[in-house]
């Protein structure tokens, strides 16, 4: 797990969806939570440094975990198909965050491996309880959730699914962006929207997952 956190983190950086130390992923396998510490440069990461704790918080070993711990475990939580989470503060989804509340079902990928539309949470103070509550409820069933002000987070049934959807998210967003400064575009109507998400997640993820 240890091994796959760190190659999360290359993937991360690699694909610019964040700069410096910000940013946190993490994996869950049984009831410990492998997750990046706080405060460390992401090129200075080793194994040992990873923090495990439990579905609880308690720290169990390896440096002091993320600031954004709550928010992971309230996940962890809430959807018990969720097994790794993705963090990261990417341009056009932060960018995103400041305009509106959600982005609509724009393009097939975005709604078949994200959601039919995907919510911007209410705006907390990073690390909060209440930070973690407003994600929750905007995350609901969907693969992807943008962050007020802040940035973006994504969940799998594995690390590979969070990290695409992270990749996903980010290019929707800059769509999204191009379309609203060009003028009237069209969406996706809702029906349809959630009947490519079902067909995802009751098929293609299905064979995707068999391939691997
Ligand atoms: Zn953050």
């Amino acid at each position: 797990m240890k091994s796959k956190i760190l190659e999360a983190v290359d993937f991360v950086i690699k694909n610019n969806l964040v700069k410096g130390t910000w940013g946190n992923v993490s994996i869950k396998e049984g009831d410990l939570i492998y997750i990046t510490p706080s405060g460390i440069p992401y090129d200075k990461l080793t194994k040992d440094d990873i923090s495990v704790v439990d579905i609880n918080g308690t720290h169990i070993s390896g440096l002091k975990p993320s600031s954004e711990l709550p928010t992971h475990i309230e996940i962890y939580k809430a959807r018990k198909d969720v097994n790794a989470i993705v963090h990261t503060h990417p341009v056009f989804s932060t960018t995103v965050s400041l305009i509106t509340s959600f982005i609509p079902p724009l393009v097939e990928d975005a709604v078949m491996i994200l959601g039919p539309r995907i919510n911007v949470s209410e705006y907390a103070l990073p690390g909060t309880v209440k930070l973690a509550q407003n994600v929750v409820n905007a995350l609901g069933e969907n693969h992807a959730v943008i962050l007020k002000n802040h940035g973006l987070i994504t969940v799998g049934s594995d690390i590979r699914e969070a990290l695409t959807a992270s990749l996903v998210c980010e290019k929707t967003a800059e769509i999204f962006l191009y379309a609203l400064n060009i003028g009237n575009f069209s969406e996706i109507n809702e029906g349809d929207a959630v009947m490519l998400r079902n067909k995802y997640l009751n098929s293609y993820r299905q064979i995707e997952k068999d391939v691997r």
